[in-house]
């Protein structure tokens, strides 16, 4: 399937994802197009609204830790219909990009563990634990699928810092 990258400025980025019935072709075929695309442009997670989808869908990877303290990355994982059921109060602050945003790192402050439910691309409900930057990686992209970006959950002070940069962004990607 040849998809279509939305960019920050885009309105398919702020609309709620519908959720899916039913995983059919058209669906496995999305979600490993869209881990094409991601891993041919250096992310680690991609939401169908990105690609001009309003889907309850998103694709990642994971982080694993090499006892050489190095780090790899895990086999593709698809989420459908996720629901975030419980996080945890502790919380920690990382800088976070995203493929819509260019070249835009600010920091979020995001719940250290979540135990979310989602559906596979075989049709199981699943239901795991995750912390740490997997977690966040799962709560960027879930935020993706409800219409919410990452620069809405940066503090007001960094995101005045930043304004420049949106704008900059907004015009260069959006021809309108
Ligand atoms: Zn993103």
């Amino acid at each position: 399937m040849k998809l279509t990258f939305c960019y920050y400025g885009n309105p398919i980025l702020r609309k709620k994802g519908e959720t899916i019935t039913e995983i059919t072709d058209e669906i496995r075929d999305l979600a490993i197009s869209m881990i094409d695309y991601f891993d041919n442009n250096n992310g680690i997670g991609l939401s169908a609204q990105q690609v001009g989808k309003a889907l309850k869908l998103f694709v990642l990877r994971r982080y694993i830790h090499l006892p050489d303290g190095k780090w790899t990355t895990s086999e593709p994982y698809v989420y459908i219909n996720p629901k975030i059921v419980a996080r945890s109060k502790e919380t920690w602050v990382e800088d976070e990009c995203c493929m819509s945003l260019p070249k835009l790192y600010l920091p979020v402050e995001r719940p250290l563990k979540i135990k979310i439910e989602s559906t596979n691309l075989e049709g199981h409900r699943i239901v795991e634990e995750i912390e740490g930057i997997n977690a966040r990686v799962i709560m960027h992209e879930n935020d993706h699928v409800n219409g919410v970006l990452f620069i809405d959950r940066v503090e007001d002070k960094y995101l005045k810092l930043a304004e420049g940069k949106l704008r900059e962004i907004k015009k260069k990607y959006n021809s309108t």
